[in-house]
């Protein structure tokens, strides 16, 4: 057995030992490798699989997908965050009902093509669905091989080079899902990055990081900092109706629905930015407005605290496509960003626990 054999099946043989039992590990259908490669993007494995079986049973096939309008499927992601992701999914199921008769193709320069197809996502599907030569970098992969070859610096894509180069060799010939789901796992559970579990490691024998004794933390480039946002959100009632407003469909959290509100500038209070941006998104007046709660909720790069207030306009805004007026049952039917989710979950407490 040379190097290169030695080294793969010393790896698979301990994935088929080892491997975490995961649902998108007992399948071999492409639409489905699809889904799970996209949800674990930027998401924990703990995170995703509630929401892989639930897509599934909604979405079983890329035609059920194709046929869905967007706001569900921006709906069954809700909570999943980068909803980019979503929307790619959703156009790419119409271009591979358009052009594949459904079905997702095999090659690699056509998938390629597909809305959200990176790299990475090319290669997961190539290899794990098609069985092709394809190999993939993520964050677990390049810290496992930058170990492997030693290599100094930065975890980060400067590396990949020599890390594509080391993958080239190292991957097999068939089998090439499982050589690839092999490696990122190995990165998951034993090659972990504060502290790694050499003992057990199927490939010491190859690394040069453990034979020289130097499998230090790696260092990653600094996360930008995570800032604070005020937001006043203003909760307008008409009887038992609520308005909530669709956010414009390109930048953040493009196209979910929300209270209708913005960001508090510095000097301001909460109840004068609430004034200010009601005037200016519905060009309404406010006579009264009552703190109903405060919501915090942490995305990747900032954290919202968001001030909610009940409030009693002098004149109500006329619904609209992008403007609806709606009983607090149907508020849920919307896909909207969490921290707004979170509103309607306590404002739905406070209205029942009113009636009891
Ligand atoms: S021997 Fe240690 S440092 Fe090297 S790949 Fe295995 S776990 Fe990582």
């Amino acid at each position: 057995m040379n190097k290169r054999t030695s080294f793969s099946s010393n790896l698979t043989d301990w994935y088929g030992r080892n491997a975490r039992r995961l649902p998108w590990r007992v399948t071999r259908d492409p639409y489905k490798i699809w889904i799970s490669e996209v949800m674990l993007q930027q998401t924990t494995v703990n995170a995703v699989i509630p929401y892989y079986g639930k897509w599934l049973t909604i979405f079983p096939t890329v035609e059920d997908l194709k046929r869905a309008p967007l706001e569900k499927v921006l709906k069954v992601w809700q909570g999943l965050g980068y909803y980019q992701r979503a929307k790619n999914l959703h156009k790419a199921a119409r271009i591979i009902c358009a052009h594949y008769e459904g079905k997702l193709p095999s090659e690699p320069e056509k998938l390629r093509k597909l809305p959200g197809f990176g790299p990475y996502t090319t290669g997961a599907v190539a290899s794990i669905a098609f069985d092709l030569p394809c190999t993939i970098i993520d964050a677990n992969v390049r810290r496992v091989v930058m170990r492997l070859l030693a290599l100094d610096g930065y975890a980060d894509t400067s590396q990949d080079q020599r890390i594509e180069e080391f993958l080239q060799k190292a991957i097999p010939s068939r089998n090439t899902g499982t050589f690839n789901q092999a490696l990122m796992e190995l990165g998951a559970l034993i090659c972990r990055n504060r502290e790694p579990l050499c003992l057990l490691c199927p490939v010491k024998a190859h690394c040069a990081a453990h034979q020289k004794g130097i499998q230090k933390i790696i260092p990653k480039l600094k996360k930008k900092i995570i800032q604070d946002l005020d937001v006043a959100i203003g909760i307008l009632q008409r009887g038992n109706k609520y308005l909530i407003q669709k956010r414009p469909s390109r930048g953040l959290l493009a196209d979910l629905w929300e209270f209708p509100g913005g960001k508090i500038e510095k000097g301001e209070t909460p109840q004068e930015a609430l004034k200010r941006e009601l005037k200016e998104e519905l060009d309404i007046d406010i006579t009264t407005s009552r703190l109903l709660m405060n919501v915090r909720h942490f995305y990747t790069q900032f954290r919202v605290n968001l001030h909610v207030f009940h409030c009693q306009p002098k004149s109500y805004p006329r619904p609209h496509s992008f403007r609806k007026w709606l009983p607090i049952s149907r508020l849920t039917e919307y896909p909207m960003p969490s921290g707004n989710a979170k509103i309607v979950a306590r404002l739905q407490k406070v209205i029942d626990n009113s009636r009891e």
